[in-house]
């Protein structure tokens, strides 16, 4: 895949006015609450540094990786925990930050995940990018900003075996769909 290939799906602009409106949205649920955000590498990375910076509330930033799609463009099926080392969340609000929902199999993977370890005092789960048509569980995300259809994209923290990561929008190509 080449970058002149590229076409953009979702301009700079168009991500920062939703995250914007997402942002509003938290501030007004949580007010002065602490939450924890858990930005999950290394896909939510853009969209968790831009989301953070507009939330008002006391917020303590955790990362975890996990991987399930390795250089190809479908996802292996299985999601491995590269590293998912955690601070106590019991009695925490959790806001769990990824990059888009496909299969559900890393979200589910995540929410049993915190679920069987910690009694959070809420958990909610926020995706930049929703892909409803490919879900193979029943796990949404509590918030999102963008629904897409089954395309394969790029940019803003999401890759093509490591490449198109710094892309400041989302895009895709048409001969690897
Ligand atoms: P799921 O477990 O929901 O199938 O997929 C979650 C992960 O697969 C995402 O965090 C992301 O890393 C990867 N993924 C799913 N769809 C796409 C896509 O269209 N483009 C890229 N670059 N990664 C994707």
């Amino acid at each position: 895949m080449n970058t002149k290939d590229l076409k953009v799906l979702i301009s700079e602009e168009e991500i920062q006015a939703k995250i914007g409106e997402l942002a509003a949205k938290l501030n007004e649920i949580y007010k002065d609450e602490e939450v924890y955000a858990i930005c999950v590498l290394k896909g939510a990375v853009m969209f968790a540094v831009d989301l953070v910076k507009k939330l008002n509330m006391p917020v303590k930033m955790e990362f975890i990786r996990l991987s399930s799609y390795g250089s190809a463009t479908t996802t292996s099926g299985k999601v491995n925990a590269v590293d998912i080392a955690l601070p106590d969340l019991n009695g925490k609000n959790v806001m769990i930050i990824e990059d888009i929902v496909d299969t559900g199999l890393t979200a589910k993977f995540l929410i049993d995940f915190i679920n069987l370890n910690f009694h959070t005092k809420s958990t909610v789960f926020c995706s930049l990018l929703d892909k409803k048509m490919t879900r193979k569980t029943d796990v949404s995300p509590d918030y999102y900003c963008f629904d897409i259809d089954d395309k394969f994209v790029v940019g803003y923290g999401l890759d093509y075996d490591g490449h198109y990561r710094n892309l400041p929008y989302i895009a895709y190509a048409d001969h690897i769909i």
